[in-house]
């Protein structure tokens, strides 16, 4: 039996916290699905195919072939609990970085597991050293022209300076 864990998220873009969930989640279930959530009105930074790209291309970075081959990376719009149905997920993956993350995800996960009792909501820690990190500090750091290399893998770095200073 294939275990598929989805890991939802903006991912605009993926970044050394995203990288640590992953690579966890990556140790609990065969395959992982990376669900993009696309809303109609907010302008991400990066475009869907962008972030799809950036993922990919992290995960080879980060794992390697092998291991990035089970990776999937798709958008979703609807409910995060029907897309996880949709996808066969056993598990519904979410990082925890502080108690303001907690209060929240045990709320979602309380509503998901009446939504759907046979998807299992699985929290993981944020490893100390990247449980700071942030997408959205890190648009707004690039944006004003800060340095992100401490927070954002390799192949996201370039296209991040380039799109942050570009004003777009
Ligand atoms: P962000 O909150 O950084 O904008 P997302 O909305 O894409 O990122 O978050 C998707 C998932 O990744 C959530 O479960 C979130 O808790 C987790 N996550 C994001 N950053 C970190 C981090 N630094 N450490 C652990 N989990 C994280």
């Amino acid at each position: 039996m294939t275990r598929i864990a989805l890991y939802p998220g903006s991912f605009d873009p993926v970044t050394n916290g995203h990288v640590d969930i992953l690579r966890q989640a990556l140790a609990l279930a065969d395959k992982v699905v990376v669900a993009i959530g696309i809303h109609p009105g907010k302008t991400p930074l990066f475009s869907f195919e962008e972030r799809v790209d950036l993922i990919h291309a992290t995960a080879v970075a980060e794992y390697g072939p092998e291991e990035a081959a089970r990776i999937e990376v798709i958008a979703f719009s609807n409910l995060v609990i029907e897309t996880a149905r949709t996808q066969g997920a056993a598990y519904l993956v979410r990082g925890l970085r502080d108690g303001t993350d907690l209060d929240y995800e045990m709320q979602m996960a309380g509503m998901n597991g009446t939504l759907e009792p046979e998807i299992r909501t699985v929290f993981l820690p944020a490893s100390p050293n990247v449980r700071h990190i942030t997408a959205t500090l890190v648009r707004q750091i690039a944006r004003m022209g800060g340095e992100i290399s401490a927070f954002v893998p390799a192949p996201v770095r370039e296209p991040l300076r380039r799109r942050a200073g570009s004003g777009n």
